[in-house]
C-alpha cells in the first residue's frame, strides 16, 4: 500500500543553528541543520562544524531559529555529537555575562570553560591512554584502525584520523573512544595529582578488654620484647592522639618495622592504609562529630541570619580561626536542601589538604576539579556534576564553568588571593566576583571568607552590601606568634649579619632546630641573583625577548628570563668591555638555601619555588618530607605562604620585607599585609606558640607596625583614605589596556591616537598612555593605558558598549594593522 502521508512537520522545517564556536570571533556563527537531524537539535548540544577553509570545530547551540542569515550562505552541520545537552542555559547566560563583563569573545569563555576532550577540533591531538586494559575483541573496524595507528605513532590529530579513516568526520568515533577511556587528549601537563596513603594503626578491639591485654602483654614480654615495646608505646600515644600512623608508632617505640609487622600479621594491630591530609591537626578537628566552639556556633549563626537578606556574606576570620568546619556545617544543611555547593579554593591550597579531608567527611558526593587533573579526569567530573553525581565540587578558579544544575551555596575560600584572577588568555575574569554571579543565576548563597579580606570584598561589607562575620579568635586558643622585626641597617652597622641572616634570625632557628622543630625562610625572588652588573661598564645581561634583566640560576649556570623561559650562559667576563669583574646584586631563594648550608652544615635545607615543584610530583615530595621530617628548614616564594600547615613549624623569617613593600603599585601595601599576615599564620600550631622574624630595612614601616598589631581594621582605614583620594578601587572601577606591537614606532604612535579617541568619550578618567613596568615581552612592545571611571555615578555597561565600539573602529583602521589590544577588566 502507498503511504500518502505527509512527512512529520519537523522533518521538513528548514531549521537555522546559532553556534558558539571556541575561537575568538564577535559573533556567534549560523549553519544549517540537515533534515535528518531536525529531531535531535538542543540548545546545549554539541555540534561538529566546518569553519574557515577547511576546519573542523566542536561548536555548542545557542539558538534555534528558522532564519537564515543574510550575509553568507549557511554551511550544513556535519553531525550532532550529544543524546542530550552538556552545557545548559544558566551556563550560556553566565558565558554571555563573563564576555560583556570581561570584555571579550563568548567563544574566548567557552575556550575556558568546556575540557579539551570536549571540544575536540581538526588540530586535537590524541594519544592511547597507555596501560588501561580494555577488551579489544569489542572494538569495530574503524576503532581497531585508529588504536593500531596509535600504537605505531605516539600521537595524531583529529585529522590524521580522519585522512585515516577517509571520511570527513570522526568526533562520533572518538567521542567513544575517549568515553571508554581508551585515549586521552595530548596535553603537555602530565603532572597528575596523587592522593597521598598512609598506613595507620589501631588496636585489635579484642585487646580492649584489660584481662586479655594483660595476658596478651604476658606472653610478649617473655618471647618478644619488642613487640612488648611496641604495645606500650601504642599505648602511651593513643592517649595523646587518635590517628597514630606506622612510622609515628615506629619512631615512639624505637621498635624496628618487623616488630610492628608481626604484630599485625598476630591481628594485635589493625592496619589500616587511608589517604590522608597535610594537616592532621585540623583532621583532629574535623573528627565526624565535631563540635563547633562558642565562636564558630555564634559566627554560623549571624552567618545564617545574614543570609536571610544577603545574597553575599564575608567571613573574616584570622588564620586558623577554624572557617572550615563553619563551611562544612553550612555546607550539610544545604545539601539537605537538596541543592548544589560549590567550594572554590586557590589552587595551591587544593593540592595540599582539605581534599582528602572533604572527601573523607562527605564520601562520593564531593568531586575535585583542578589543573593538576588531565583531561579525561576533567571530563569525568564535568560529567558527575552534570548527571547530578557530584552535589559538593571543590576546585580552583575554573570550576565556576561546571554545569550545575542547581547551585545553593558557593564558598570563596580566601577570597582576596590573586589567583582567582586568570591573566592569560581571555577571559581576564576574577572567579571570585564571577561566582556572586553565577550565586545570582542560580538564587545561591556565596559565602567570602579570609583572614585578610580584600579592600573590594570589605569595603561592600562596610556598605552593607554584603553581610559580615566574624571569627577572630584561633581555634583550640592557639596563640597568634609573636613578630620580632629586625633592622638590617642596623645589625650591618654592628656588624652582627651573616650573609642575609640577622643574628636574631640565627638564633631562633639555632633554637628551633635544638628543639627539632622546623622552620619557613620566606623570600619573594626565585633564582640565585636577580642582577649580574659589570663593576667596569655597568652592562647587565636582558632579555633578547623582553625588557628584563636576566636572572642568574646557579643550579643551571645560566641566566634565565622569568617571563618567556629563554636562557642563556652566564657570562665569566663582560660581553661588552670584557672586564672580568662581574658582580651578583640581590638574592633569590637559591642563594638563600645556598648561603644557609654553610653557616648551618648539619641542618637539612630544602627549596620550594617554580624551579624546584617543575618536576612531576616534586611539590608533593617536598610536603611529605616536611611532614616526615626529613627537612629542617624550607626556604621558598610565596608559595610557602599558602596553605601549608605543619604543626612542628614553630619559626618563620621573612628575609627581606622590603622587596613586599616598596612595590609600585597601589595594592602594594594590602598585599603586603595580606602575604606576611599569611606567612605568619604558618608558625605555631597546637600547644606551641609560634615566632616571626621579618628583617628590613625599615622597621618603621606602618604596614610592618600593622601586622604586628594584627589590626587590619587600621590598614584598611589608612589605605582607603588614599585609594578614595587617588581614585584607586573600590571607589573607582578600572579598566587597562595594553597595547601591543611588533614595531615600537608603529606602537607608540597608535597607542597615542587610541587615547585620543578615548579621551573624545571619557575625557580624563583616560590615563596614558604609558609605559608599563616592562615594556617589551616575548617580542611584543607594549603600551597602557588606564581608565578609571566612578563606581557610583558611571553606568560601567554603558562605558562598554562605548568602549567597545572605540577598540572595533581603532582595530579597523589601517594603521593599527598588526596592534593587539587586551582589555582587562578590573586589573589585579
Ligand atoms: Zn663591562
Ligand atoms: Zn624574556
Amino acid at each position: 500500500m502507498l503511504d500518502f502521508a505527509e512527512p512529520k512537520d519537523n522533518q521538513r522545517e528548514t531549521l537555522f543553528v546559532e553556534v558558539i564556536l571556541p575561537l575568538a570571533i564577535a559573533k556567534n556563527y549560523t549553519y544549517r541543520i540537515p533534515y535528518d537531524l531536525n529531531d535531535q537539535v538542543a540548545i546545549g548540544k554539541r555540534v561538529v562544524v566546518q569553519f574557515g577553509k577547511s576546519k573542523l570545530y566542536t561548536a555548542i547551540i545557542a539558538s534555534i531559529g528558522n532564519q537564515a542569515p543574510d550575509k553568507y550562505e549557511a554551511k550544513y552541520i556535519i553531525d550532532i555529537l550529544d543524546d542530550r545537552p552538556v552545557v545548559n542555559d544558566r551556563q550560556l547566560s553566565f558565558w554571555k555575562w563573563l564576555a560583556d563583563y570581561y570584555l571579550c569573545n563568548v567563544g574566548e569563555v567557552m575556550n575556558a570553560a568546556l575540557p579539551a576532550a570536549l571540544k575536540l577540533a581538526s588540530e586535537t591531538r590524541i594519544i592511547l591512554n597507555k596501560g588501561f586494559e580494555y577488551d579489544k575483541s569489542a572494538l569495530n573496524d574503524k576503532e581497531f584502525l585508529i588504536i593500531d595507528a596509535l600504537d605505531m605513532q605516539p600521537e595524531l590529530t583529529v585529522s590524521d584520523v580522519a585522512k585515516l579513516l577517509g571520511q570527513k568526520t570522526v568526533m562520533p568515533i572518538l567521542k567513544l573512544l575517549f568515553e571508554k577511556n581508551i585515549i586521552h587528549i595530548s596535553e603537555e601537563v602530565s603532572d597528575r595529582y596523587k592522593p597521598r596513603k598512609r598506613t595507620f594503626i589501631t588496636l585489635n578491639p579484642v585487646y580492649q578488654d584489660p584481662e586479655q591485654m594483660k595476658e596478651l602483654f604476658a606472653i610478649l614480654e617473655r618471647k618478644a620484647p619488642k613487640q612488648a615495646d611496641a604495645v606500650l608505646a601504642f599505648i602511651h600515644l593513643s592517649r595523646q592522639q587518635k590517628l597514630i600512623s606506622k612510622p609515628e608508632l615506629a619512631e615512639a617505640s624505637g621498635a624496628n618495622a618487623a616488630a610492628i609487622k608481626a604484630l599485625i600479621d598476630k591481628e594485635v594491630f589493625i592496619a589500616d592504609e587511608r589517604t590522608v591530609s597535610r594537616l592532621l591537626d585540623t583532621e583532629d578537628e574535623l573528627d565526624e562529630n565535631f563540635t563547633l566552639s562558642d565562636k564558630q556556633t555564634a559566627a554560623l549563626t549571624s552567618i545564617k541570619e545574614q543570609f536571610a537578606h544577603k545574597d553575599v556574606v564575608l567571613l573574616h576570620g584570622v588564620t586558623s580561626s577554624g572557617k572550615t568546619q563553619v563551611y562544612i556545617r553550612l555546607i550539610e544543611q544545604m545539601l539537605a536542601n537538596g541543592r548544589q555547593v560549590l567550594y572554590l579554593l586557590p589552587e595551591i591550597a587544593l593540592t595540599t589538604h582539605i581534599t582528602d579531608r572533604l572527601r573523607h567527611y562527605f564520601g562520593n558526593s564531593i568531586g575535585v576539579y583542578h589543573s593538576r587533573f588531565n583531561d579525561n579526569e576533567r571530563v569525568e567530573v564535568w560529567q558527575k556534576v552534570l548527571n547530578g553525581e557530584y552535589r559538593i565540587v571543590l576546585g580552583a578558579r575554573s570550576s565556576v564553568f561546571l554545569p550545575f544544575q542547581d547551585l545553593g551555596l558557593i564558598i570563596v575560600d580566601e577570597e582576596h588571593e590573586s589567583s582567582y584572577k586568570q591573566y592569560d588568555p581571555a577571559p581576564r575574569y576574577n572567579a571570585r566576583d564571577a561566582s556572586i554571579f553565577l550565586g545570582n543565576l542560580h538564587k545561591a548563597k556565596v559565602l567570602l571568607g579570609s583572614a585578610t579580606p580584600s579592600f573590594e570584598s570589605y569595603y561592600n561589607a562596610q556598605t552593607d552590601k554584603y553581610g559580615l562575620a566574624e571569627l577572630h579568635e584561633r581555634f583550640g586558643g592557639v596563640k597568634l606568634p609573636e613578630i620580632e622585626v629586625v633592622s638590617i641597617a642596623l645589625e650591618t652597622k654592628q656588624k652582627t649579619m651573616q650573609s642575609h641572616f640577622s643574628s636574631v634570625l640565627m638564633r631562633d632557628i639555632g633554637l628551633a632546630l635544638g628543639k627539632k622543630e622546623q622552620v619557613i625562610l620566606f623570600q619573594n625572588r626565585r633564582g640565585y641573583a636577580p642582577v649580574i652588573i659589570c663593576k667596569t661598564c655597568a652592562y647587565t645581561p636582558k632579555c633578547i625577548n623582553c625588557d628584563v634583566t636576566l636572572t642568574y640560576h646557579k643550579s643551571s649556570g645560566k641566566v634565565h628570563c622569568h617571563y618567556c623561559g629563554y636562557r642563556e650562559d652566564s657570562p665569566t667576563i663582560c660581553p661588552a668591555c670584557g672586564s672580568a669583574h662581574l658582580e651578583h646584586k640581590g638574592f633569590g631563594t637559591e642563594k638563600v638555601e645556598d648561603e644557609l648550608s654553610i653557616l648551618l652544615p648539619d641542618a637539612r635545607i630544602a627549596r620550594m619555588d617554580l624551579d624546584t615543584t617543575r618536576s612531576k610530583m616534586a611539590f608533593q615530595n617536598i610536603l611529605n618530607d616536611i611532614e616526615e621530617k626529613k627537612i629542617d628548614i624550607l626556604v621558598g616564594t610565596q608559595m610557602v605562604a599558602k596553605g601549608l600547615d605543619f604543626p612542628d613549624i614553630t619559626v618563620i623569617g621573612i628575609i627581606s620585607a622590603d622587596s613586599l613593600l616598596k612595590y609600585p603599585d597601589y595594592r602594594a601595601n594590602e598585599r603586603g599585609f595580606q602575604l606576611l599576615a599569611q606567612v605568619s599564620g604558618r608558625a605555631g600550631r597546637r600547644g606551641k606558640q609560634g615566632k616571626v622574624v621579618i628583617q628590613t630595612y625599615d622597621p618603621g614601616h606602618r604596614v610592618i607596625r600593622q601586622v604586628i598589631a594584627n589590626d587590619y581594621l587600621d590598614l584598611y582605614q589608612t589605605e582607603m583614605a588614599e585609594r578614595k583620594g587617588f581614585k584607586y578601587p573600590p571607589f573607582y572601577r578600572i579598566i587597562q589596556l595594553d597595547i601591543k606591537h611588533k614595531d615600537p614606532e608603529r606602537l607608540y604612535h597608535q597607542a597615542e591616537y587610541l587615547a585620543v579617541e578615548l579621551r573624545k568619550h571619557f575625557a580624563d578618567r583616560v590615563i596614558g598612555p604609558e609605559f608599563p613596568l616592562i615594556n617589551r615581552i616575548r617580542n611584543y612592545y607594549i603600551k597602557s593605558i588606564m581608565l578609571k571611571f566612578e563606581k557610583d555615578t558611571i553606568s560601567i555597561a554603558k562605558v562598554k558598549v562605548i568602549l567597545q565600539d572605540v577598540l572595533l573602529q581603532f582595530q579597523t583602521t589601517k594603521l593599527s594593522k598588526g596592534c593587539i589590544v587586551q582589555p582587562d577588566v578590573d586589573p589585579y
